[in-house]
C-alpha cells in the first residue's frame, strides 16, 4: 500500500469543502460483480456489441439472458468495504456526493445518501414501447428465459439502464456536471475512464480547479491529469483513507 499517497489524499479531503467521487465497475468487483475491462472483465467473454441498444431490439431474449446471468440480484452480493468507506466519508462531512457509472445500487445499500446514477439502475425494467415501469424483482419473479413483456401493451421490457447508443438521463448528467464544477477534490474510483461522457467529468473538475485523485487497480486513460494516482484495490485503499482521516482528527493534525 502506498501509505504516503493515502495520507496525501486524507489531507486533501480534510482541506476540501466539497469532495466528489466518480465510481465505476471496479468498485463492485469485490462484491462479486465483474467489471467490463479489467483482467477478469466481462468483455473477455462477451462481445461489447451485445450491450448496444440495437442488439436488444434484435435479440431481446439473448440480452435478457446475459443481464440475468451477470446482474441478477444474488443474496451474496452486498456492499464491500469500498462502498462503506464512501458512505462513512459522506457521514463525516468529507464527501458531498457519489456520481456512479454503476447500475448495481450498492452505494445506496452501503448508506450513501447522495448518489447520482449516470447509467440508470437495475432496480427497474421499462417497456420499450409505452414506457411502463416495473421493479426488476417483479419482472424476475416470472422470468422464464425469454425477454419479459409489458402487461399493458405487450412491448419488450428493457432493464432500466443505459445501453451503448442511448443518451444518458439528462437530469443525472446535469447534476454530475454541476458537482464536478463545484468539487475541490474529485476522486475517480474503479473506472478505466474509457466510457464517455462520464470520462469528461474529471476534465471538467480539473478545469474548475479541483485536485484529481485516481484509485484504480490498473492504469486509466486520465492518469496523466491526476494529482494523485493510487494503483490498488478500492476495497483496501478507501478504508485506509478513512482511517488516516480519523487518525488525523484524533491526533489533532486535522480540523474536525
Ligand atoms: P471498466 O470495466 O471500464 O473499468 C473498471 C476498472 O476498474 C478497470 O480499470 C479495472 O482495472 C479496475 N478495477 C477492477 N477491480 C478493481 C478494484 N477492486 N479496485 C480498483 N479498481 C478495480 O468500468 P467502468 O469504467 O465503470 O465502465 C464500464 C461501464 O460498465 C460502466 O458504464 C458501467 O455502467 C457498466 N458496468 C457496471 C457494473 C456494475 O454496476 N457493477 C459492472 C460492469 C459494468
Amino acid at each position: 500500500m502506498q501509505m504516503d499517497k493515502v495520507f496525501q489524499v486524507a489531507d486533501l479531503l480534510n482541506r476540501a469543502n466539497c469532495a466528489v467521487a466518480l465510481t465505476g465497475a471496479g468498485i463492485s468487483t469485490a462484491s462479486g460483480i465483474p467489471d467490463f475491462r479489467g483482467p477478469q472483465g466481462i468483455w473477455r467473454k462477451v462481445d461489447p456489441s451485445k450491450f448496444e441498444i440495437s442488439h436488444l431490439y434484435r435479440n431481446p431474449d439473448e440480452v435478457w439472458r446475459l443481464f440475468v446471468s451477470i446482474f441478477a440480484p444474488k443474496e451474496t452480493i452486498a456492499p464491500n468495504p469500498a462502498h462503506k468507506a464512501l458512505a462513512q466519508l459522506e457521514s463525516m462531512g468529507k464527501l458531498c456526493a457519489v456520481i456512479t457509472q454503476n447500475v448495481d445500487g450498492l452505494h445506496q445499500a452501503a448508506g450513501s445518501a447522495r448518489v447520482v446514477e449516470l447509467h440508470g439502475s437495475l432496480r427497474y425494467a421499462v417497456c420499450t414501447k409505452c414506457g411502463m415501469k416495473y421493479t426488476l424483482g417483479e419482472v424476475l419473479s416470472t422470468y422464464n428465459g425469454s425477454a419479459p413483456r409489458c402487461r399493458v401493451c405487450g412491448g419488450v421490457l428493457k432493464p432500466d439502464v443505459v445501453f451503448f447508443g442511448e443518451p444518458l438521463p439528462q437530469e443525472a448528467l446535469n447534476e454530475a456536471v454541476l458537482l464536478s464544477e463545484l468539487s475541490e477534490v474529485f476522486m475517480v474510483i474503479g473506472s478505466s475512464l474509457a466510457v464517455a461522457p462520464a470520462n469528461r467529468l474529471p476534465l471538467i473538475a480539473k478545469r474548475h480547479g479541483a485536485k484529481i485523485v485516481i484509485i484504480n487497480s490498473g492504469p486509466t486513460e486520465m492518469d496523466e491529469i491526476a494529482d494523485v494516482v493510487i494503483e490498488g484495490r478500492a476495497e483496501e485503499v478507501l478504508p485506509r483513507i478513512v482511517e488516516a482521516l480519523r487518525a488525523g482528527y484524533r491526533e489533532g493534525a486535522f480540523r474536525d
